[in-house]
């Protein structure tokens, strides 16, 4: 097969090493891919939110399959062109995307198939989303509808702070996201990922995980894209995982297939656990990262034949092998991040690292200048490592982290505190 992956993030690198691996993939291309990523297939620039230019490249390169990595092109309706075209593609279609791309939708699909979640109130004007809030009291979570880069959630622990949300929010702080809120009730306990596969029809686990969204120890300071992460999620139980498929996922699938659009690609499911149960917080329609780089160094090269089976239509058939193991990544960012930071700076070191099935360190923001590795992001390697328990997967992942010299980047000490 020719395989075409769209994206350049320490996700779609993981992705490309699993896939790359595969005997079935003869020629891969990742576009437009980063400077790790260039070590093991080629690199295009495409725009990959641009489906008619997606389309043209696919056939000029005689691409036989298309995995999807951010989620930017499936609401865009990448995945929907390339269906039409004729392409077999991973990744829902802009109609299904709606999952992530409007918080009001999946709250409506969920009050529909009954599945356990916050409940809300939907608004398109200030004043009574204000009423609302003032009749239900702080805590309280006010959601700019569409996507914001996990930037729309205020969770508001008094009343101020949640009107003051509701008049940033209609007043364009987050420009057309914002212009539905979505105003839910807090809730409380552990939050973990839950990711499956789905063909539209049949749905198939492919792991837990639990990332630390803080940028600062002990989850501490400004929210960030995610600064670690660690499969499996121990609080995520077989029974919980069980609860949140017949609940949860496999109720809301159903109903999406009901509604003529039937969900295919993965699908991440933002749970919260409290006394034994999981809530659905919210869906998105694509792998998460940093979480899909520990999930890949555990499914290693069949993620291809997963992936594969889905777009087919095949999950039915299909089974993930798991190793009782353990895995762990770690975000190296510049220092700054998540506010301003430098771009430019040279990382050494990455050769001492060891590549292999059980440590591999993942670009994210990477790009090669003259011989040597810059960090071009604010999220730039992921340290990514597996071992028998989540201890030796944390000790390989920071024996890693200090072999990589960049003084101009920085590390959070304690990834997997929660589960060690
Ligand atoms: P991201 O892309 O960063 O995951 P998002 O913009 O898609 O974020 P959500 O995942 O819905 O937004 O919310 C972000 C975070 O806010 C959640 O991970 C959770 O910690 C918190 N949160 C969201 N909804 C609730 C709720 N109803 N009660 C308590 N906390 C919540």
């Amino acid at each position: 097969m020719n395989i075409l992956i769209l994206g350049g993030g320490g996700r779609e690198h993981s992705l490309a090493w699993a896939v790359e691996q595969n005997p079935k993939c003869d020629r891969l291309i990742v576009a437009p891919g980063n400077a790790g990523i260039a070590q093991i297939a080629e690199c295009a620039s495409l725009d990959i939110e641009d489906p008619g230019a997606v389309v043209e490249f696919a056939h000029a390169e005689s691409i036989d399959f298309v995995i999807v990595g951010p989620e930017a092109p499936l609401a865009a309706g990448v995945s929907d062109r390339l269906r039409e075209a004729g392409v077999l593609v991973f990744g829902p279609s802009a109609a299904a995307a709606q999952l992530e791309a409007s918080k009001a939708f999946t709250k409506e699909i969920c009050a529909a198939a009954d599945a356990p979640t916050a409940a809300y109130g939907h608004f398109t004007d200030a004043d009574a989303a204000k009423a609302h809030i003032r009749a239900h009291g702080a805590p309280i979570v006010v959601k700019a509808d569409g996507l914001a880069a996990g930037k729309g959630v205020i969770v508001a622990m008094d009343e101020a702070t949640a009107l003051a949300a509701v008049d940033d929010m209609f007043g364009g702080a987050f420009g057309g996201a914002g212009a539905e809120v979505v105003i839910e009730e807090f809730m409380t306990g552990e939050e973990a990922s839950f990711f499956v596969l789905v063909d539209g029809t049949d749905v198939l686990p492919v792991g837990t995980a639990q990332d630390h969204k803080r940028v600062g120890e002990g989850d501490t300071g400004l929210n960030t894209g995610g600064m670690g992460a660690y499969s499996p999620a121990p609080v995520l139980s077989d029974a919980l995982q069980q609860q949140a498929l017949d609940e949860i996922i496999k109720p809301t699938m159903a109903e999406m297939a009901r509604r003529g659009t039937p969900y295919q690609g993965v699908l991440y499911a933002g749970l919260m656990i409290e006394n034994g149960r999981a809530r659905l917080v919210e869906y998105n329609v694509r792998f998460g990262d940093p979480e899909c780089q520990a999930l890949m160094l555990r499914l290693g090269a069949q993620a291809l034949d997963l992936m594969h089976a889905a777009a087919e239509g095949r999950l039915s058939e299909a089974q993930a092998h798991w190793a009782d193991d353990h895995a762990m990544t770690v975000v190296l960012a510049a220092k700054g991040y998540p506010g301003a930071y430098e771009k430019g700076s040279k990382i050494r070191g990455l050769e001492d690292c060891p590549a292999d099935s059980f440590n591999m360190v993942f670009h994210a923001g990477t790009a090669e200048a003259e011989g040597a590795i810059v960090a071009t992001g604010g999220r730039v390697l992921n340290v990514t490592a597996r071992g028998a328990t989540l201890h030796e997967a944390r000790d390989r992942a920071y024996a890693m982290v200090d072999r990589i010299d960049w003084p101009e980047g920085f590390c959070r000490r304690d990834i997997g505190w929660r589960a060690l």
